[in-house]
């Protein structure tokens, strides 16, 4: 493509009301332009990047087995109003009514199709065998969002990859999820993108239902906690919270631990001589029982100060609280709570029982207890967590290891639906014994935007945009110095027409400018490889080759063609 052929606005200053980088870049380096908020015009250079983000979520999609198709945007009202995300989408939801004849019929812009697919498949599957499948399209999505901002990040109007999977069994479902999983990270990956799987809002299948796809960078609108050493990784909005298991570690770092068999205790003096202190010093004791399993809890600390904590902490494990507080006999080594126990007990109830550390605990084994074990080295307490609110530093409950936090960018987003949609719309299968069921479902969604605008976002320099050569709008960029001169410019056909010759996407900068402008745009539009040719070099049969991330340019002979470029 000759420059003066195609549109390239660029602009020099930066835009007053482009809050963020990614915005900014867009505009100068002339790849969008606002039509109004939230809706933005992809100029050649923006619509290229975004047709070869596309082409590579199709190739990927392809491989994955799922099947390309396409559905209308122009929807009726009623399907909305079936699986109840008419209220759910709220104002998102762009609908109006359509006059046919003298009637109106309610429509809707989809924000989303799974009620189109689902319908769709309502009425093409009817029959086991047909399981599993999965279709996906690219296609223009409609959300009158609340707060359409930072360029095409966010807009009304976007281009998402939308894929869903219909199958007969939960074990299905998980294989196309994994499938669709491994897609997404090829994909990222392909269109140079550094991403964050997270876990995300489980669905109604519960478990790891729904990952999303994050871009790390200090302008997205979510916050993300993960953690290098355990893997852990989630929207904080939908991170975890509970508590961790206390955990006896039985292993050679204990250093001192020794086994011995569990001593008995049968009252509270027993007790306190088996701890070795006076019953004065001890403090409130509980002891549950759970199921047949006693289970003992001892407190360190005012037990009232506590309870609630005990409360939840046993609720939690399903564990009852005995009325009489009264237990016939305790093992330690408690399988709950872990404390300075490891005593057998006959009839303790309600007793003191005194704060020890370095005391006897439990082995996780039948009447056996370890010696010298320390609080923290050798064994840990159960903790609660809750990671919504989870400070960067504060420990990751899988690995103890402290936790980071970062703001992210949503750029994918797998989900087993499970049946919502195939109850809702009656899409159902027979099985083997001709039996009924609604289809399983799963789904799962690329912002096609949000690829190139989340590359714009995190690569760039104070001079422009750097581009990955698979996403690049175009991958070579010639420039000829001085237009009016002859050689110049024959030189510079040759290795354009070569070039495309050749297959490569090659942008020719034909434009009669100043070297300074054209160089400034080059690195401004940012691709990645720039031929230069002209003034000295070529005088002494050279031209001038650069990579947009490289220092310094290399020369090479005009005698060796196109050959090294390639
Ligand atoms: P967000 O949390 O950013 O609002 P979402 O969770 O509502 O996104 P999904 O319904 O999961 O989005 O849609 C799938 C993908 O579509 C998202 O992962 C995102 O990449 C993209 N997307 C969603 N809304 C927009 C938008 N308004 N503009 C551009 N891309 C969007
Ligand atoms: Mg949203
Ligand atoms: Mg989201
Ligand atoms: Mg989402």
């Amino acid at each position: 493509m000759r420059w003066s052929n195609t549109l390239i606005p660029t602009i020099k200053e930066v835009p007053a009301d482009a809050e963020i980088p990614s915005h900014q870049l867009m505009l100068r380096a002339g790849l969008i332009r606002q039509l109004m908020a939230g809706a933005y015009t992809y100029l050649p250079l923006g619509w290229k990047a975004i047709q070869k983000a596309a082409q590579i979520v199709r190739e990927e999609m392809n491989a994955a087995d799922a099947a390309e198709l396409h559905m209308p945007a122009l929807q009726p009202l009623g399907l909305f109003e079936r699986t109840n995300r008419k209220e759910a989408f709220g104002s998102v939801l762009i609908q109006f009514d359509v006059p046919r004849g003298n009637r109106q019929i309610p429509m809707a812009l989809g924000p989303t199709h799974e009620e189109v697919v689902t319908d769709l498949m309502s009425h093409c599957i009817s029959s086991y065998k047909q399981l599993p499948l999965t279709v996906y399209q690219i296609q223009t999505k409609f959300r009158n969002e609340e707060r359409p901002r930072f360029g095409v990040l966010r807009t009304s109007e976007f281009l998402m990859k939308d894929a869903y999977s219909f199958s007969s069994s939960v074990e299905q479902l998980d294989e196309i999820y994994d499938r669709m999983y491994r897609a997404y990270c090829r994909i990222f990956a392909r269109c140079g993108l550094k991403y964050l799987p997270v876990e995300a809002e489980s669905g109604p299948i519960g478990g790891d239902a729904s990952h999303e796809f994050m871009i790390p960078a200090d302008n997205g609108e979510d916050s993300i906690v993960y953690c290098e050493t355990s893997g852990y990784a989630a929207n904080m909005e939908r991170a975890d919270t509970g508590r961790t298991a206390p955990e006896i570690k039985t292993s050679a770092n204990a250093g001192t631990l020794e086994k011995q068999a569990t001593p008995e205790a049968t009252s509270i003096e027993q007790v306190s001589k088996l701890l070795g202190c006076e019953p004065s010093q001890m403090i409130k004791t509980l002891i549950y029982v759970a199921d047949e399993e006693p289970v003992a809890v001892l407190i360190r600390g005012d037990h009232e100060a506590n309870e609630g904590k005990i409360r939840r902490a046993l609720d939690a494990a399903s564990v009852e609280m005995a009325d009489d507080k009264t237990v016939q006999e305790v093992t330690g080594a408690p399988t709950g709570f872990a404390g300075p126990v490891g005593i057998k007990c006959k009839i303790i109830a309600d007793h003191d029982i005194p704060v020890i550390e370095n005391a006897i605990t439990g082995a996780n084994e039948a009447d056996s207890h370890l010696l010298n074990v320390n609080v923290g080295r050798d064994y840990q307490l159960e903790t609660t967590y809750d990671l919504r609110n989870a400070e960067a530093g504060d420990p990751c409950p899988k690995s103890g290891a402290p936790l980071t936090i970062v703001h992210g960018i949503e750029v994918g987003h797998v989900f087993k639906l499970g049946t919502k949609y195939t109850e809702a719309l009656d899409a159902q299968f027979l099985d083997e014994k001709e039996k009924r069921h609604p289809i399983i479902m799963g789904c799962y969604g690329i912002g096609v935007n949000r690829i190139v605008a989340g590359l714009a976002e995190t690569r760039h320099d104070e001079k422009g945009l750097i581009w990955p050569l698979s996403i690049a709008p175009y991958e070579v960029l010639v420039i000829p110095l001085n237009t009016k001169d002859e050689e110049v410019m024959q030189t510079a056909e040759r290795y354009y027409s070569e070039l495309k010759a050749a297959g490569v996407d090659v942008l020719f900068d034909d434009r009669n400018a100043r070297a300074g402008v054209k160089f400034n745009d080059a690195d401004l539009i940012g691709i990645p490889y720039r031929v230069v040719i002209g003034g000295k070099g070529l005088k002494n049969g050279e031209i001038e080759t650069k990579w947009r991330t490289a220092e310094n340019a290399e020369m090479i002979a005009v005698d060796a063609g196109i050959a090294p470029i390639l």
